[in-house]
């Protein structure tokens, strides 16, 4: 259970979720704007704190964490993704892939050439050294991608990936995410309303009101990795 304000001024976010995320599916929210999706991704995540019940991820109870170990566990453990992107706009596009590892710790040098590897591999190692605004919403979102996986994450959580995109390049944002849910240890969480992209995933959890009124079985098939 989640509530925002108080008083007159409450919204009842989420009224009592039940939801199990396996290791090596790729999970999709969905629902109606205003159903409590971004709140649940952000309690999974450790973003926000649920009022009432429980919530472990990777056997990690947020809620009763201290700021330290939340930030620790986070950062070894969650990649994010958003709509908006999110990169820092004057670092280049391999500093900005590099940060969750120079926060976990890792040498600088080290870190840099993590992240240039990851660049070659989704295609954009010629624009390693480009600031984001000299990218295509495309590529941004590429680098987002990579920058939510370089530390290796066992979870994924993503909110409206593809609405800035267009569908070609949502597409292509989306196979890069689902080949990610194929590692058996990882899980991905992915808050969207583009139906064009319910094809990728393992299950679809479908919200309403703050509740999980069904969970289907979506349709995405295993792609060669
Ligand atoms: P969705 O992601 O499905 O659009 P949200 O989780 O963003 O839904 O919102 C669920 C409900 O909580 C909505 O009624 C929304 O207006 C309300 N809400 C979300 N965030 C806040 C906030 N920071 N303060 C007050 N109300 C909020």
């Amino acid at each position: 259970m989640k509530s925002y304000g108080t008083g007159d001024a409450q919204t009842l976010a989420l009224r009592g979720v039940d939801l199990d995320i396996r290791y090596g599916e790729l999970l999709m929210l969905v629902g109606p704007s205003g159903s409590g999706k971004t709140t649940l991704l952000s309690i999974i995540a450790g973003i926000l704190d649920q009022d009432a019940g429980q919530c472990l991820v990777l056997d990690h109870d947020f809620k009763h964490m201290n700021a330290t170990d939340r930030a620790r566990v986070r950062g070894l453990s969650v990649g994010f993704v958003f709509q908006t992107f999110n990169l820092l706009p004057s670092l280049t596009v391999a500093e900005n892939v590099a940060v969750p590892l120079l926060i976990n710790g890792m040498p600088r040098k080290e870190a840099a050439a993590r992240a240039r590897g990851l660049l070659d591999s989704f295609g954009l190692g010629g624009r390693a050294e480009a600031l984001p605004a000299q990218l295509s919403g495309g590529q941004q979102q590429r680098v987002a991608i990579a920058r939510a996986l370089v530390h290796e994450p066992k979870l994924i959580v993503c909110d409206e990936p593809t609405s800035n995109l267009d569908h070609a390049t949502g597409h292509h944002a989306m196979e890069m995410l689902r080949r990610e849910a194929q590692a058996p240890d990882r899980a991905l969480v992915v808050v969207t309303h583009d139906a064009r992209i319910f094809e990728f995933a393992d299950r679809i959890a479908h919200m309403d009101d703050g509740r999980i009124v069904e969970v289907s079985s979506g349709t995405a098939q295993e792609t060669p990795q």
